[in-house]
């Protein structure tokens, strides 16, 4: 782990960095947010995505333009059609079933040769890859332009270690782990703070699904061959982590987080992600303008959600129950599970019954402008990366509910390790498809009291959020330039793809 301050870099003006994301919003988010923040460093970048993938970024893409940064979008093709998957399904939040999976990672792989043309096309090589964990067909592209490639990977240091530990313990000791009941809990091994898990929030298939056998194992050897790893995280807040994981991995891991400091003003807040209808989060910003500090608690699960509609009528319920200003927002697809909503909502009468406190959003929220609004006082989340930095860093504490993947041990992290969250309860992980299996794990009464809990006046409440804000301070600070620790990560990170250009110039 680098620390020391940076030198400057020499001709960092000359450099070009190909971001290729997976296309998922967890994934593209912070990759448009690196785009950025190497664009401030005078590095252009070009990312590459698919037609619809493109669309949803265009506001982001022309503020970047507004500020002047070196960031260039280029289109590939995404083989839908030849493949078999539905129209528009480029994105995993569009993917209606588990079963279509797969031909998302064949498209996803259909997209090499149109990437590589266009590469070719350019002239001169680019002077690195930063590609997604899941992107492994960039392996190749690497070695026929012989550049250095990077990995993005999407999660912190602190969930892959735990990851990595849990699965080297299972191969020494498997008994253990057969031994275990799923809802037994178990001490996390070689964590610099103990804390527990149970084997039903085990992180045995992060990401991926059993049916994608063969994408993994290329995914894994992408990942070991790489020059090495970025980490949307910050030293400070992994507290002894990454070396713990680069030794682990025995490869180079810069933590360049968070990315998200990199917008700055309330207009690129705004314009992350998504495109948003600019009237509906004007409407949001201007109902949060007329709460009081700290008051409102605002709950989103993420992109990928797929609760069935009457676990989340429990949690509007719960939001009801506290009596407290609040924003929830809920996904809208055209499916049954929409419509199913939409009716409970309305039998229910739930906006009259809410008017004037509750602001519902349905589709895409403005998230991160709405999370370092001051009206907000706690976030109700799944702890997917990207939004637990997004509640850390807003200085907020957090009720948890986490839904897969890596969200408990991120949970973990917030309520045991962080001591800034409070859990709803939640015991399983919701498994892609199966949603319905599950049924309704957490009742209104259990929202209702973990709301209570955070945003209570009381010692522990006020504990909770100092140490929130003060995390949110440490965040703050890496990213500042000059002697952030982020900053000097990236810094090193440049260093070193320069001097890697220069050894394989004179090869
Ligand atoms: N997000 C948003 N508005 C929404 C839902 C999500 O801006 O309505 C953003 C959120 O701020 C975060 C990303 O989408 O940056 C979601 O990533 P995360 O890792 O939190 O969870 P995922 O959606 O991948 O499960």
């Amino acid at each position: 782990m680098e620390t020391a301050p940076a030198a400057p870099i020499r001709a960092s003006d000359r450099l070009h960095f190909v971001l290729i994301p997976l296309m998922a919003q967890g994934h593209m988010i912070p990759i448009f947010d690196i785009a950025r923040i190497l664009g401030r460093r005078r590095i252009t970048t070009t990312i590459y995505t698919t037609p619809m993938n493109a669309t949803r970024f265009r506001l982001t893409m022309s503020r970047n333009s507004d500020l002047g940064l070196p960031v260039r979008l280029v289109e590939v093709p995404f083989a839908s059609d030849e493949v078999g998957l539905p129209y528009g399904c480029e994105n995993l939040d569009a993917l209606p079933s588990p079963d279509l999976l797969r031909k998302f990672h064949c498209a996803l792989e259909k997209m090499q040769a149109p990437v590589e043309a266009h590469l070719r096309d350019q002239g001169p090589p680019p002077s690195c890859i930063i590609s997604d964990l899941a992107v492994f067909w960039t392996v190749e592209i690497a070695r026929k332009f012989n550049v250095p490639r990077l990995i993005f990977n999407g999660m912190s240091c602190f969930s892959r270690l735990v990851c990595s530990n849990v699965e080297e313990h299972l191969r020494r000791a498997p008994e253990y782990y057969s031994s275990l009941a799923d809802s037994e809990q178990f001490e996390v091994p070689g964590m610099p703070i103990g804390f527990k898990l149970r084997k039903s929030q085990l992180p045995k298939i992060f990401g991926m699904l059993p049916n994608l056998g063969d994408f993994r194992a290329k995914v894994d050897e992408a990942e070991k061959t790489a020059q090495g790893l970025i980490i949307n995280s910050f030293d400070e807040l992994e507290d002894g982590c990454v070396s713990l994981y680069e030794k682990a991995i025995g490869q180079r891991i810069w933590c360049i987080g968070p990315v998200l400091m990199c917008n700055k003003t309330r207009v690129d807040r705004l314009n992350r992600g998504n495109k948003v209808a600019s009237d509906e989060a004007d409407r949001c910003i201007e109902w949060l303008d007329g709460m009081g500090p700290g008051t409102v608690v605002y709950a989103c699960l993420g992109s990928l959600c797929r609760l069935v509609p009457a676990q989340l009528m429990e949690l509007g319920k719960g939001l009801e129950a506290s009596n407290r200003p609040f924003i929830w927002v809920v996904k809208t697809a055209e499916n049954e599970r929409t419509w199913e909503l939409e009716k409970l909502l309305k039998d229910y009468n739930f906006e009259e019954r809410t008017r004037g406190r509750g602001f519902l959003i349905r589709g895409w929220a403005p998230q991160l402008a709405i999370l370092s609004h001051r009206s907000i006082g706690a976030f109700l989340t799944h702890c997917g990366w990207n939004s637990t930095l997004e509640g850390l860093c807003s200085g907020l504490p957090m009720i948890t509910w986490p839904l897969f993947a890596e969200q408990f041990v991120n949970e973990a992290m917030v309520v045991d390790v962080l001591r800034v969250g409070v859990r709803v309860g939640v015991e399983t992980a919701v498994k892609f498809g199966q949603e319905a299996k599950l049924g309704v794990l957490v009742k209104e009464g259990e929202v209702l009291r973990a709301i209570e809990e955070v945003m209570s006046s009381g010692e522990k409440g006020e504990e909770r959020r100092k140490r929130a804000v003060e995390l949110a301070e440490k965040g703050r600070t890496a990213a500042e330039e000059g002697g952030g620790s982020s900053y000097s990560n990236l810094t090193h990170l440049i260093q070193f793809i320069i001097c890697e250009l220069e050894s394989r110039s004179k090869m």
